[in-house]
């Protein structure tokens, strides 16, 4: 039996599923253009570059067939138990499950009336998966942009939870101190997710308890990057469902990670696109500093995501880059959050070491608070209005579209409202809604750190045009409103 299968087996009888981590001895560019067309993915990067896979028996089979050099990093599979043990025999002031909830708890109830604990699943070991919600007018659904900032899905990623949590912690308590507290609390809602894989974090595992890594369980364009087929489990269950069933449209989202630290936009499955890169970066190579191992970092554009993270955090050698420059991952949160629903959905890598030290806790949670606070106000720079039906003035489930970065956004169907994100520059935008005549506004304006409204009345397709002309041509137009031309409200007088 060879060395590194004993070594599987009894990483497998002490509880930890993960296979031991392959090491592609290939240029990182080679290799992520193999990720690309058999579809595998990475779980991250060495200090020289070398793209990291998990190696199930699968995979290293395929690698096998296909001639692709791999080492085993039975090392770091060691180092990796050697450190669970330790997580688990040591107390630490990194939360778990149980001290998480009891801190959520008391912070929630010292600032209830903008803060509100919501269980948003359970796991398979039963243990609950927490959303904070974070606004004014808690019991209302408001005109508002909502954001999704969600931390600790791959478990042994300590850090992760700790900004999670530090930047929920000063939002609560600067509320009516600070401006930007005020502003995000009045003019948004937040959820907060600071731990979405509660069994990997008891056991300091990356995967939840079925072995499963949480970030490739959802359905990016090109399906999940797992065996099984995607949300196949209960933890990414519920970060979708805080969309599709509590009906929250997501206008922007941050994901935090540990291993790196670096900003890493949308796609992560192809180095082609995204629509939105233009709200990113201004250019995906060239950027300086660079401590991208793999090789290049990306430009900031000016006034837009990357930018404003970058200039509230403080992390040494801090750098940015689209995810898959970086390297290729297949069923992420921010490819599916982004496809499916147009949310800007943002990886961060919080801190070099997965875990740093307990003394640590309090000097990176500063050096990134305000570049999480920064983008989270970028939620109030773009386009945003509401939908609605030009007849009733019902809310519509509709959809919206900016010519310049073609991915579509959605209404809230409670309110009608879309909030839309854009650097600053003139537009073109569309919107649209099944049974209804779309309607496009050119020359809408966005300026920076101000949200342009742009609203619409869409007409039922069952209402057609001729039919109006035809009323007109028997009864002739009537300016019922006074306002000295012809208007919906005149057309719709006629019905
Ligand atoms: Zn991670």
């Amino acid at each position: 039996m060879p060395y590194f299968v004993v070594l599987l087996m009894t990483g497998l009888a002490m509880g930890f599923s993960d296979p031991p981590y392959a090491r592609v001895e290939l240029p990182l560019a080679e290799a992520n253009q193999l990720a690309m067309e058999y579809h595998f993915s990475g779980v991250g990067i060495d200090d020289d570059g070398a793209l990291i896979v998990s190696g199930s028996t699968e995979l290293l089979a395929l690698f096998d067939d296909l001639n692709i050099p791999y080492t085993l990093m039975i090392d770091r599979y060691l180092a990796d138990q050697e450190e669970a043990a330790f997580w688990k025999s040591v107390p630490s002031s990194y939360f778990n499950p149980t001290t998480l909830l009891s801190w959520l708890q008391s912070l929630v109830a010292s600032h209830s009336s903008i803060a509100e604990l919501v269980q948003i699943g359970t796991t398979d070991l039963a243990r609950p998966i927490w959303a904070v919600k974070v606004t004014d007018n808690l019991m209302d659904e408001e005109f508002e942009p909502e954001l999704r900032i969600i931390g600790n899905i791959h478990g042994d990623e300590k850090s992760s939870l700790m900004v999670c949590t530090d930047a929920l912690e000063w939002i609560l308590t600067q509320y009516g101190i600070h401006p930007d507290a005020t502003k995000l609390v009045n003019e948004t809602e937040m959820w907060f997710v600071p731990m979405v894989n509660p069994d990997g974090n008891f056991a300091h595992t990356r995967s939840n308890s079925n072995g499963v890594d949480l970030n490739r369980d959802f359905d990016g364009p090109a399906g999940p990057g797992t065996v099984f087929p995607a949300f196949s489990q209960k933890e990414t269950q519920a970060i979708r469902d805080m969309t599709e069933v509590l009906g929250n449209r997501f206008m922007l989202g941050l994901t935090f990670h540990s291993g790196a630290a670096c900003f890493n936009s949308v796609w992560n499955y192809t180095t082609t696109g995204p629509p939105d890169l233009a709200n990113f970066f201004s250019s995906r190579t060239g950027g300086s500093p660079c401590s991208n191992p793999g090789g290049e970092c990306a430009i900031p554009a000016m006034d837009g995501l990357a930018e404003a993270y970058g200039q509230g955090c403080t992390y040494p050698n801090f750098w940015q880059v689209v995810g898959a420059d970086w390297y290729v991952t297949f069923g992420d949160t921010n490819d599916w959050a982004y496809d499916e629903w147009g949310t800007l959905d943002t990886t961060l890598e919080c801190t070099v070491s997965k875990t740093p030290s307990e003394s640590q806790i309090p000097i990176y949670t500063a050096q990134h608070r305000f570049g999480v606070i920064n983008y989270l106000l970028k939620s109030r720079q773009g386009i945003e209005g509401v939908i609605t039906d030009a007849v009733t003035g019902d809310p519509l489930d509709a959809q919206l579209t900016v010519t310049e970065f073609p991915q579509t956004v959605f209404t809230d169907p409670i309110l009608g409202d879309y909030h839309r994100f854009a650097v600053p520059g003139t537009y073109e935008i569309t919107a649209s809604a099944q049974g209804y005549t779309p309607k496009t506004l050119t020359d809408i304006t966005v300026t920076v750190d101000v949200m342009t409204l742009a609203n619409f009345q869409l007409l039922p397709d069952s209402i057609t045009f001729e039919y109006l002309v035809e009323i007109w041509h028997l009864q002739g137009p009537i300016d019922t409103n006074g306002n000295d031309y012809i208007d919906v409200i005149d057309l719709l007088s006629f019905l």
